[in-house]
C-alpha cells in the first residue's frame, strides 16, 4: 500500500526537517491507539506529546512530529522537526487536503454533527470510498488530523466542524475546503460562551466561507434563526431542509415505531419515502440533510434513501443494544446510549424516543416493562441553566416513562419538580448511582441513559452492560 506520508512528502508540507527517511501509513497523536507505521504528532494538549516520543517510537511509530527533540530520545531517531508542532500538523492537513481528489462535505451545527457524519458515513459509502473520522474530531486539532489522515484516493471526505470560541469554524473550513456546507440545527448549546442563538447562527454560518468556487450550502429552514443562514449563504447556491413549505427537502410526515423512523418527504414534488431503523424525529431530520447533500453532490437518490436505510446510531447518540439478564430463562431489557452528550434539544429529541419505544422481549414480543430515564445533568448552559433543568419536568413525553432517574447537582431540579409517582433516584454523581445499577431494572425495561460528557453517566451505560 502506498504510504500515506513520506519524510520528503512531510518535509515540503510542513517546512520541517526530516532526521531520516521514513514512511508512514497513519497520523496518531495517542500513543494509547497508535498503530505501527503512523507519524506520532506530539501535540500538546492537557499534556505534552513530547513526553510520549519515546513510547511512540517503541510501539512502532514511523516517525514522530515535533518541535525538539525530546528527553531520552536519540538524536538519530525518525523526527520531523518543526518549530510548532500544531502548526506542523494544520500543514499537513492542509497538504493532505491539497493533494485529495475527495469531494469533501463539512459538517457544523450545535448538536447532531457526529450522528450526520455518520449517516453521511453510511449513505456515500454505498458510491465510493468514504473518510471521516472514527471521533468527534471537530476542533483546532481535530480537523487538521482528520484531513492529515485523508487518503489521496478517497472519493468523498465527511469534515465535522465545531466551535468552543467564536471565531473558530471559518479558518477550519477554509482548511478543509468545502464542496458543500451542511449545518445541521442550532440550539441552546455552549450558551455559556456566546449571547443568544442569533450569535450562535452568524458563527455557524461562517462554515461557508470555507467553501470552495461552486461549493454548496446546506441549511435547515425550520429554525427561529433560519433567515440568518440564509442570509449568510445569499453569495453562494443553497439547498434547505426541514418541514417548511419552502424547503427543497421538505419533511411532510414523521412516524415513530418501536424500530424504526418512517418518512415522508418531498424534493420539489417528488415523493420519497425513507426508513431509517431507529426510532427519532432529530434522526429523519438529519437524514433530510444528508439527502440535501446527495442533491449537491449528484448523487443517485435512490440509492442515496436506500442505504440511508442501513444507518443505526452510533454509540453514545441513541445506540440500542439489548442486554442478556439470565439467557438460560431468556430475561433481558433494552439500553438506549445517548449519554455522550445532552442539551435542551437533544433531551427532548431522546424522551420523545424513549416514549415511542415498546418494551419488547428479544425476540420483539411486546412485555409490560417500563420506559426508565437515567438523566445527567447538562452542562454549559450558562445563567438560565437551573431553569432550563427544571423545565424538562413539562416535556409532553415525560407522562409515558414509569421513573426518571437524576445524577447531578443541576438535575436535582428536575427530580423535585417531578410528579412523586416518576420521581426515582437522585444523586450528585454518577459512582453514586453505579452502586445502585442492579437495583434500577427488570427484565423487560427499556433504559435511556443521556448526559453531557461532564457528569459522566457513561459510566452508569458501562454499568448496565454488566449486569
Ligand atoms: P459535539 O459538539 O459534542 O461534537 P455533535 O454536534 O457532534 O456534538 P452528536 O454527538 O451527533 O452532536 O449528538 C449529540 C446529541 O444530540 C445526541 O444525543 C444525539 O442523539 C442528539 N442529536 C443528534 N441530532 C440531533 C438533532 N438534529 N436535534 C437534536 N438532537 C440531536
Ligand atoms: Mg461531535
Amino acid at each position: 500500500m502506498a504510504p500515506l506520508w513520506t519524510s520528503t512528502d512531510a518535509a515540503t508540507a510542513t517546512g520541517g526537517r526530516s532526521t531520516t527517511v521514513w514512511q508512514a501509513h497513519g497520523v496518531s497523536i495517542d500513543t494509547r491507539t497508535l498503530q505501527p507505521g503512523d507519524l506520532f504528532v506530539a501535540l500538546k494538549d492537557v499534556r505534552d506529546g513530547h513526553d510520549f516520543v519515546a513510547a511512540a517510537l517503541a510501539k512502532g511509530a514511523a516517525a514522530a512530529l515535533v518541535s525538539r527533540i525530546p528527553e531520552g530520545v536519540a538524536a538519530n531517531a525518525p523526527l520531523l522537526i518543526v518549530p510548532d508542532v500544531l502548526a506542523g500538523l494544520e500543514a499537513l492537513g492542509r497538504a493532505g487536503r491539497a493533494r485529495a481528489r475527495a469531494r469533501v462535505i463539512g459538517v457544523t451545527g450545535s448538536v447532531g454533527k457526529t450522528s450526520t457524519k455518520e449517516m453521511l458515513r453510511c449513505m456515500l459509502l454505498g458510491q465510493g470510498s468514504v473518510h471521516a473520522a472514527e471521533a468527534s474530531y471537530n476542533n483546532h486539532w481535530g480537523v487538521p488530523l482528520t484531513l492529515a489522515r485523508l487518503p489521496a484516493t478517497a472519493d468523498f471526505a465527511v469534515i465535522e466542524i465545531g466551535m468552543n470560541h467564536p471565531g473558530e469554524i471559518a479558518p477550519l473550513a477554509r482548511m478543509a475546503r468545502l464542496h458543500v456546507a451542511l449545518i445541521t440545527t442550532i440550539a441552546t448549546a455552549h450558551l455559556a460562551a456566546f449571547d443568544g442563538l442569533e450569535g450562535i447562527a452568524r458563527e455557524k454560518a461562517t462554515i461557508i466561507q470555507g467553501l470552495e468556487p461552486g461549493g454548496i450550502a446546506v441549511l435547515p429552514t425550520d429554525l427561529a434563526v433560519s433567515p440568518v443562514l440564509l442570509r449568510a449563504a445569499s453569495a453562494v447556491r443553497s439547498l434547505t431542509f426541514g418541514t417548511a413549505k419552502s424547503a427543497d427537502f421538505q419533511m411532510l410526515d414523521v412516524t415513530l415505531t418501536a424500530d424504526a423512523t418512517i418518512v415522508q418527504a418531498s424534493h420539489h414534488g417528488a415523493r420519497r419515502l425513507l426508513k431509517l431503523s431507529a426510532p427519532g424525529r432529530h434522526f429523519a431530520m438529519n437524514a433530510m440533510g444528508c439527502l440535501a447533500v446527495a442533491e449537491a453532490l449528484s448523487l443517485d437518490p435512490t440509492i442515496a434513501t436506500h442505504d440511508l436505510g442501513r444507518w443505526q446510531p452510533p454509540a453514545g447518540r441513541g445506540m440500542r443494544e439489548r442486554i442478556v439478564l439470565d439467557a438460560v430463562d431468556d430475561l433481558s431489557f433494552e439500553l438506549i446510549d445517548d449519554a455522550y452528550n445532552a442539551n435542551p434539544a437533544s433531551l427532548a429529541a431522546a424522551l420523545e424516543v424513549l416514549a415511542a419505544s415498546q418494551p419488547t422481549d428479544g425476540v420483539g414480543r411486546i412485555q409490560h416493562g417500563r420506559r426508565i430515564a437515567i438523566l445527567g445533568d447538562m452542562l454549559e448552559l450558562g445563567e438560565g441553566e437551573a431553569a432550563l433543568h427544571v423545565a424538562v419536568a413539562a416535556n409532553p413525553h415525560l407522562a409515558a416513562i414509569s421513573t426518571i432517574h437524576c445524577v447531578g447537582p443541576l438535575m436535582r431540579g428536575l427530580h423535585d419538580a417531578l410528579p412523586k409517582r416518576q420521581r426515582g433516584e437522585w444523586v450528585a454523581t454518577a459512582p453514586e448511582l453505579l452502586a445502585r445499577a442492579a437495583t434500577l431494572v427488570d427484565a423487560g425495561d427499556i433504559v435511556l441513559v443521556k448526559g453531557s460528557k461532564g457528569i459522566k453517566v457513561s459510566l452508569m451505560v458501562d454499568g448496565l452492560r454488566k449486569l
